[in-house]
């Protein structure tokens, strides 16, 4: 820099010098050194009026470049220039092959600006969702999409359940659909729309396998039942006792899985229970507890403590409440020792509202934990079959808490016991006065 001033301070004091020395030969200083001046300003002026042209019409600034200060501005000018130019470069390439991944991605994507409308979407979008991109672009996308629960879906800030309808493109495809907040504040939203198509198919031959292999079996082992009990009224050899007591058993260990398995394919395939009948959750509580005192009672001697929030009532399907909770406080009873400390509590927890069953039983391993809630998973097959269990109880309580937007918590260990938690979002929880 220091350069440059340097040139500037020689270039006026030069001009100075030979228009003054001119002027005194023609006795004219004062007007001499006025128009050293001028002449000073005037090269400033055509340079800051060619900059401002260089700037305007984006010309290429070649050198050479003027020694002085102007030089610098215009190489560094030029400079600039050529950078932003790689820049572009750069970017605009990154631009189309990101254009040409995002093309070549099956599943549809679409980003969402904090309004809800359409900034951008994926080729697959189309083919999905029938959002095309520039064409919807600042579009809301539940104008574009008509499907009730995909606007109630937008609203609630909580996406860790993915949305399945069938695509608006085509009735026969079913989507699912996951939003991933992201930006400044999470306002904008990057939506991934899946064809779940085969997947959805799939499960749905297997809940029909499932369902219509329970009813079928259903009638003969009726019949079965229905023999073996009147065998049973008659005279027995002493020998035929036993297998009598055991083909009974059997028999009632059949129905009980046959029972479960279509109370879970009932879960499956029906439609989320209306949140509309309130529960008076302490009473049903009571009746359970009631229930597993005398199941208590039958094993041993069982302390069941009960702790109730009288007011807090739920919207929800009574009966299906029924079944979770019976099976979690039976399950209490079940897999624990006579002198077993269960403690049963309906209170609120923050917002929601929480069952939780505790026991002082020999508690769960940590690795069978995550498992517990799989159809026909038991920590222990045999005695799980000896005290009746069907392994299905869990699977149930998870589909009931899911249908009612809860969630199911459990925490055990070894040797102090097990807890299970139920919790209820805010907006089913009811306060009776
Ligand atoms: P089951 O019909 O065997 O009770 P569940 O699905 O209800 O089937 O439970 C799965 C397994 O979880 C049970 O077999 C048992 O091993 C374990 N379990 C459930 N509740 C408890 C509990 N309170 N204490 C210890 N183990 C439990």
């Amino acid at each position: 820099m220091k350069q440059y001033l340097k040139i500037e301070i020689s270039q006026l004091l030069g001009s100075l010098l030979i228009f003054s020395s001119v002027g005194y030969l023609l006795h004219q200083i004062a007007a001499s050194i006025l128009l050293a001046i001028a002449a000073y300003l005037a090269k400033h002026g055509y340079y800051l009026i060619r900059l401002a042209y260089l700037i305007n019409s984006g010309v290429q600034i070649n050198p050479p470049y003027p020694a002085d200060v102007w030089g610098l501005i215009y190489k560094e000018l030029s400079r600039y220039r050529s950078r932003s130019r790689k820049r572009k470069r750069t970017l605009s390439r990154f631009a189309s092959r990101f254009r040409k991944v995002a093309g070549s991605i099956p599943d549809g994507l679409i980003l969402l600006n904090k309004s809800g409308c359409v900034e951008w979407a994926n080729p697959a979008a189309n083919q999905l969702l029938s959002i095309s991109w520039p064409r919807d672009e600042n579009t809301l996308l539940t104008d574009r999409v008509k499907q009730e629960r995909l606007a109630e879906y937008l609203l609630t800030p909580d996406y860790s359940k993915p949305l399945e309808f069938p695509s608006p493109a085509n009735k026969a495809i079913i989507v699912s659909l996951r939003i991933t907040p992201f930006g400044g504040k999470k306002a904008q939203r990057l939506m991934v729309i899946r064809n779940i198509t085969e997947v959805y198919k799939l499960n749905q031959t297997r809940r029909d396998f499932v369902s219509d292999v329970s009813h079928e079996l259903r009638t003969p082992l009726t019949v079965i039942s229905g023999f073996l009990g009147n065998l049973n009224d008659n005279e027995k050899l002493p020998f035929q006792e036993r297998p009598f007591i055991l083909m009974h058993q059997q028999a009632e260990r059949m129905n009980s899985i046959l029972n479960d398995l279509l109370t879970l394919s009932r879960l499956e395939m029906g439609a989320a229970p209306s949140a509309e009948k309130p529960v008076a959750i302490p009473d049903v509580l009571r009746r359970i507890v009631d229930q597993a005192r005398l199941l208590g009672d039958q094993k041993g001697d069982y302390n069941i403590e009960l702790q109730l929030d009288e007011k807090l009532w739920l919207l929800g399907e009574e009966s299906e409440l029924l079944s979770a909770f019976s099976n979690l406080i039976f399950n209490a009873v079940i897999h624990t020792p006579p002198k077993t400390v269960i403690e049963v509590s309906w209170e609120r927890e923050d917002n929601s509202a929480c069952l939780t069953v505790s026991d002082s039983g020999p508690g769960i391993a940590l690795r069978h934990i995550p498992r517990l809630t799989e159809r026909f998973y038991r920590v222990d097959k045999a005695r799980s079959r000896q005290s009746g269990g069907t392994g299905l109880g869990l699977a149930i309580v998870k589909h009931i808490i899911g249908r009612h937007d809860g969630e199911l918590r459990i925490s055990s260990q070894l040797e102090v016991g097990s807890r299970f938690a139920c919790s209820f979002p805010e907006g089913l929880v009811l306060r009776k006065e």
